[in-house]
Parts: C-alpha cells; sequence; structure tokens
C-alpha cells in the first residue's frame, strides 16, 4: 500500500480529534418515525452473551462520526455485473443524476476526510473530471471506483494528485472477470485503462468482491499479474446477498467468509492489500468487530442512504437526520436484523477497525507499522 504519508497522518488525527470530542448534533438519538420502521426490527438492542439479560452498548454508539463518504452521482453504468444489487435497486431513477453542486455540498456537509466515488459507473457522470477537481479543493482524499473502461478515454479531465486513486473494479483474471461483468473484453480494456493511469502518473488500486465460487489461487495471481505495472495496492471484500440478487448462489454465510480468508492468508502476504490487519483478521474469524455503518454513510439521487451502503430502510434529506434518525443499534450481526447477520462487507466493519474498537496495545503497534509499511 502506498497511501502518502499525510495522508494517513491527516486521517489518524481526524480519527483522534473525533473520538475524543464527537458532535454533540450527530449523536441525538431522536426516535424514528412510524413509516420509517425497519419490518425486521426484532430486539431493542445487543445483548451481553455471558449475562443475556444485559443489553450491551456499541463502544461508538455515541461517538458517530463519518470517515469514508459514498458517493453515488449516478447510478447508470454501461455493465450489467452479475452481483450488482445498485443496478437493480435503483432501476427506477437510473436515469437521474445527482449535479454537481448538490454531490460538492454533501461533501461539505457530511465533512468525511475520505470520499469513494461510486455508483452506477461514476465514469459516466458527464462532469466527473470537475468533481474530482471540487473535492480535492476541499483538501479530501478520493477514490474513484470504476470498471476501467472509460479510464482512456476520459484521462486528460483528471490531473494527478497524491490524494486520488483510480480503483479499478476487477474479480479474477481475463476469462472469470468478463463472466462475472458479463461481457467480452472488460478485463482488457481495464487493464489498458491501468495501464495508461500508471503511465500519466496517477495512483491506482483495484477492487475485488469475493463470492463463494471465487478461487483465491486465481486472485493471488490476479495481483501477481498486476505487479508489473505498479499497481499502488488491493482492496477486497466479501459478497454480500443484495435482496434484489439473492435468488443467485453466490453470497457466503459468515462461516464461508472465514474458510474463504484463512485459505487465502499465506497467498496475499506478498502483495500490497489496502486493507487494516484488523479487518482481515474479522475477515478470517480470528476478532470480532460490531458494525459501524455510520462511519461510511451514502449519498445519492435519493438523498442520505440509511442504515448503509447495502441495505436500504430510508433516505434522508440531511446527514444529520440519517445520524440522529437511524436506529443503529439495531443494525449489526446478532442485533435483531437478519440481513446483517451474514455480512462482513468493509463499509460497515473497516471503519470498526480504524476505529480500533477492542483494540489492544499491541494492535495499535501493528497499526502504525501497517501505516509506515
Ligand atoms: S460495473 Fe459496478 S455499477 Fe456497473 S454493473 Fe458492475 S458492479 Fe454494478
Ligand atoms: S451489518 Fe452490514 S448490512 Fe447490516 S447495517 Fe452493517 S453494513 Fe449494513
Amino acid at each position: 500500500m502506498r497511501f502518502p504519508l499525510s495522508m494517513t497522518a491527516g486521517m489518524a488525527g481526524y480519527i483522534f480529534k473525533n473520538k475524543l470530542m464527537p458532535r454533540r448534533e450527530w449523536q441525538k438519538n431522536v426516535k424514528p418515525k412510524a413509516d420509517a420502521m425497519n419490518p425486521f426490527r426484532i430486539l431493542p438492542s445487543g445483548f451481553d452473551a455471558a449475562e443475556p439479560s444485559r443489553p450491551t452498548l456499541h463502544p461508538m454508539m455515541n461517538k458517530r462520526f463519518p470517515i469514508v463518504l459514498m458517493l453515488e452521482p449516478l447510478h447508470a453504468c454501461n455493465l450489467t455485473c452479475t452481483g450488482c444489487g445498485r443496478i437493480r435497486e435503483y432501476e427506477s431513477s437510473i436515469t437521474e443524476r445527482v449535479p454537481l453542486e448538490e454531490c460538492l455540498a454533501a461533501v461539505d456537509e457530511c465533512g468525511a476526510p475520505m470520499v469513494s466515488i461510486c455508483g452506477g459507473e461514476p465514469m459516466m457522470y458527464p462532469q466527473i473530471g470537475e468533481l474530482v477537481a471540487g473535492i480535492l479543493d476541499r483538501d479530501k482524499n478520493i477514490y474513484l471506483c470504476t470498471n476501467g473502461m472509460f479510464i482512456r478515454k476520459r484521462i486528460q479531465e483528471f490531473r494527478p494528485d497524491r490524494r486520488f486513486f483510480f480503483n479499478v473494479h476487477l474479480d479474477g483474471m481475463e476469462k472469470n472477470h468478463d463472466l462475472a461483468v458479463e461481457k467480452e473484453g472488460v478485463f482488457v480494456e481495464a487493464i489498458e485503462g491501468i495501464k495508461v493511469a500508471k503511465k500519466a502518473g496517477f495512483m491506482v488500486c483495484t477492487n475485488t468482491t469475493i463470492y463463494k465460487e471465487t478461487d483465491m489461487k486465481e486472485i493471488a495471481e490476479l495481483f501477481q499479474f498486476l505487479k508489473q505495472f505498479d499497481v499502488d495496492g488491493h482492496q477486497l471484500s466479501p459478497a454480500y446477498g443484495y435482496s434484489a440478487v439473492n435468488d443467485r448462489e453466490i453470497f457466503m454465510t459468515r462461516d464461508d467468509i472465514h474458510e474463504k480468508f484463512r485459505e487465502a492468508e499465506k497467498l496475499f502476504k506478498p502483495h500490497r492489500l489496502n486493507q487494516t490487519p484488523m479487518y482481515m483478521e474479522f475477515l478470517r474469524g480470528e476478532r470480532d468487530l460490531p458494525c459501524t455503518a455510520w462511519g461510511n454513510p451514502t449519498y445519492n439521487v435519493k438523498g442520505w442512504k440509511g442504515p448503509c451502503y447495502l441495505i436500504t430502510d430510508g433516505h434522508y434529506k440531511t446527514f444529520e437526520a440519517l445520524m440522529t434518525e437511524t436506529p443503529w443499534e439495531q443494525y449489526g450481526a446478532g442485533n435483531g436484523d437478519p440481513r446483517c447477520d451474514n455480512c462482513m462487507v468493509h463499509c460497515g466493519y473497516e471503519p470498526s477497525a480504524a476505529l480500533m474498537i477492542n483494540a489492544t496495545l499491541a494492535d495499535s503497534f501493528r497499526m502504525l507499522s501497517w501505516t509506515l509499511r
């Protein structure tokens, strides 16, 4: 991983400051409106395993703040990937876009130090270059998540910056990636995009979704193949079973995820993973973490999406409403909502690792050495 030191130091400072002095207006816990009720709510909160009658409090429940804003300027895409929930969930508004000024207002309103521009395919957003420039002007770090098909065509609209990464989605080597995205030639074009971006001086990383049938040896082979282009790191996330695509048998239980990531531990050792060591331990089943979905809030054509990037129980007009009207204690594995039971995705649990929840002193040193590596 090659995050600039100033970027990681800035993130660490932001997290430290907000843990120490969380903004009061985001901790108000407003009672949810009746029409926003999640039908899956069963329990009032989590319960202590050792003493089942005693409710437990999430360690960050009253210290909520965002770390990464997931900004979806549009949901349109040139592909129809097998496991994609977005193009299915937002089918009715697929032609709509968030205006540029509104995207930047969401960045300001939320204030997170990192913005992940996703979608849909954000490289189809007409003002994508201006959006990136506007976010950099606000001194934020950016991941532009893309299938890579338009990098060559639109590269002139961007300027290289150590705070800006193209994050190219690759789910395997050529044959299996093209099968997952249901179109031939996508892998080759994405690789061409990576080459062009690296040659022009941009930071580039990749993002891989792990499905039940993913061969982890193939993902290690992919990382090895990408070495020749000097790619700056890799992200991994277990697939989540969106209701929109849940009829397909490609998603995993927590046990399946543990097995997959244990199997891959040695395979991935030589490669630059962008994930924190604590999140990787969580994926292998070696430590538990609570969900901190407010750490990765999502903004899109319908507003602030709650509770998280994956499941939708409502869209809120303001960021403060998302933070205060969402019944956060009802979400996360074991808290009553069956949709959360097998979820281990990075947007719910990577913030928990970055926040050092349940961390020991030894973990602090490991985090420091991982950051400096
Ligand atoms: S490229 Fe991304 S947004 Fe487009 S269909 Fe695939 S997963 Fe969905
Ligand atoms: S556990 Fe997963 S699905 Fe549930 S709220 Fe957290 S991130 Fe969302």
